[in-house]
């Protein structure tokens, strides 16, 4: 069993304002959790307090329901992968991803066994008595994750490891660490800022803020029910569309009143919104539940509105249209075959049953 848990834990850097505050969270043996957020909200902090390159504050670390606030790195049983990779450049890869075996006093027929086995499982065989420099990017990134792998550590711990690549080969070692994941059977704990990356990898994902954990939750849950403007905005891609306005009666019914738009809220929302007749607050659409007019889909409260077209992207299977409702951008996610003029005012339906409503202090989720 190799839980993680971590209790109350706080980092104040020397003179600084606190880079993680109160982060209270239990990683499951076996699970995969993403920290993830924009630069600076401490992500990379709360995971080396994990692995005992930073000393914490206040608060308790439990690895293995063993409390490790004074336990050295090594000893944590524990395996880092970093951004830069950290490779010895003077050593060939057979001996970066033994080096750590040799130190523990491996015996040498064990060490030959472990890494061939990680290089067997990360197609690298051919590369082993290689220098770092005369590696890809890639290899290099496979070469870092080999070195903790042969360690068969019970936690291993990913801090950005795949932001030095380019695009195409992220996507290839995204799904490979998670097959990683799946055959080694570890706890595995990933720090990224790129929002597509922990929707797709983690079995969790933890949104920081601040040095603030907000939301804990698999990613469809967070992604449908995100508990504040700021947790909705970060997860997906194009992101969420914010529209400020008022909430009004109308015709006997609650509507958003955008300026521009009227929107009717839902049935099932007007109860709750009732509270909040006659005051402002944040309506949030997502790209996905914006279409043309005419496009055949299942929603049970659609709402139909114009808006004017800004810019088209054809993306292939979908097409991203940037429009304007003359008081708010936003950006819907149409189908390819739509065709649509610059500057035109077009009819668009609107699927109000997946609308979210956040208060205008607070930011918090209404519903
Ligand atoms: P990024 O994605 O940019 O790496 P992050 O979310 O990982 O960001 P951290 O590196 O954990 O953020 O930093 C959190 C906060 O702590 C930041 O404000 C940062 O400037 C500060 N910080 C980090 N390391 C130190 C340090 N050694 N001394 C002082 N302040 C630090």
């Amino acid at each position: 069993m190799a839980d993680v848990v971590l209790k109350n834990v706080n980092k104040v850097f020397e003179k600084s304002v606190p880079a993680v505050r109160n982060f209270n969270l239990k990683i499951k043996d076996r699970e995969f959790v993403v920290l993830v957020g924009p630069s600076g909200c401490g992500k990379s902090t709360t995971l080396r307090m994990i692995a005992g390159l930073e000393e914490i504050t206040d608060g308790e670390i439990h690895i293995d329901d063993r409390l490790v606030n004074d336990v050295p790195p090594k000893d944590r049983d524990i395996a880092m992968v970093f951004q830069n990779y950290a490779l010895y450049p003077h050593m060939t890869v057979y001996d970066n991803m033994a080096f750590g075996l040799k130190l523990r006093k491996y015996p040498k027929a064990e060490i030959e066994a472990r890494v061939n086995e990680a290089a067997g499982i990360l197609s690298i065989g051919h590369l082993l008595s290689r220098k770092p420099k005369a590696l890809s990017g890639g290899e290099r990134q496979r070469v870092a994750v080999g070195r903790a792998i042969v360690r068969k550590p019970k936690v291993f711990l990913f801090d950005e490891p795949l932001s030095n690549l380019d695009a195409k080969l992220r996507v290839q070692m995204r799904t490979e660490i998670s097959k990683l994941h799946n055959s080694l059977d570890a706890t595995m704990i990933y720090v990224t800022h790129d929002q597509v990356e922990a929707m797709t990898m983690g079995d969790r994902i933890a949104v920081m803020k601040d040095g603030e954990l907000l939301q804990v939750s698999d990613p469809i849950h967070l992604y449908e029910n995100p508990i504040n403007k700021f947790v909705a905005g970060f997860i997906g891609s194009p992101g969420m569309n914010f529209m400020e306005g008022r909430i009004v009666a109308h015709e006997g019914k609650l509507v958003f009143n955008e300026g521009h738009l009227l929107l009717i809220i839902p049935e099932e929302m007007q109860e709750v919104m009732t509270a909040f007749q006659d005051q402002e607050v944040t309506f949030g659409i997502r790209p996905e539940d914006v279409a043309a007019e005419g496009t055949v889909k299942d929603w049970s409260t659609v709402q139909a509105i114009t808006a004017t077209v800004e810019v088209v992207e054809p993306m292939g299977s979908e097409t991203f249209l940037y429009l304007t409702t003359g008081k708010h951008p936003f950006i819907a996610k149409v189908d390819a075959h739509v065709e649509l003029k610059i500057n035109a005012e077009v009819p668009l339906i609107v699927n109000m049953a997946r609308a979210h409503f956040f208060r205008k202090d607070d930011e918090t989720t209404i519903v």
